[in-house]
């Protein structure tokens, strides 16, 4: 039959309570803390993000917005595209046609394919 030293029993005994104790009011709640605000600061580094990119597709690069889109025939290259600018002066432009095009060249990229066509008229009409 095994001895069991009282004293060393309830010392046992009340630091494993304490470590317990410990565990649920300190450690599980920082842990939690720490992954809330981990997910917190991606959450809000994803949604700086996307809210660039729908500001960048909304305006144009001096602030104004872009004209009305809506499915449609561009009427200085006549293709059908699923997004043809409609301008308040009634014409319709598609975005490679678009003065402004809002997938706009990197500085630095070739920008000498690109040529406005409301200035030049390229139809030879
Ligand atoms: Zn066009």
């Amino acid at each position: 039959m095994a001895v069991v030293d009282l004293t060393t029993f309830g010392a046992n005994l009340y630091l494993l309570t304490g470590i317990l104790v410990v565990l649920f009011f300190v450690v599980i709640p920082l842990a939690l803390a720490m992954i809330v605000t981990l997910k917190w600061l991606r959450w809000r580094a994803v949604k700086k993000q996307a809210d660039l990119e729908h500001d960048r597709k909304r305006f144009q690069p001096d602030g104004r917005h872009y004209p009305p889109l809506g499915r449609g025939l561009c009427d200085a290259c006549h293709v059908a595209d699923d997004e043809v600018f409609f301008l308040p002066s009634g014409q319709r432009l598609c975005h490679r046609c678009y003065p402004e095009p809002i997938d706009s060249p990197l500085p630095g990229q070739d920008t000498s394919v690109w040529k406005d066509p409301l200035e030049s008229p390229s139809q030879g009409t």
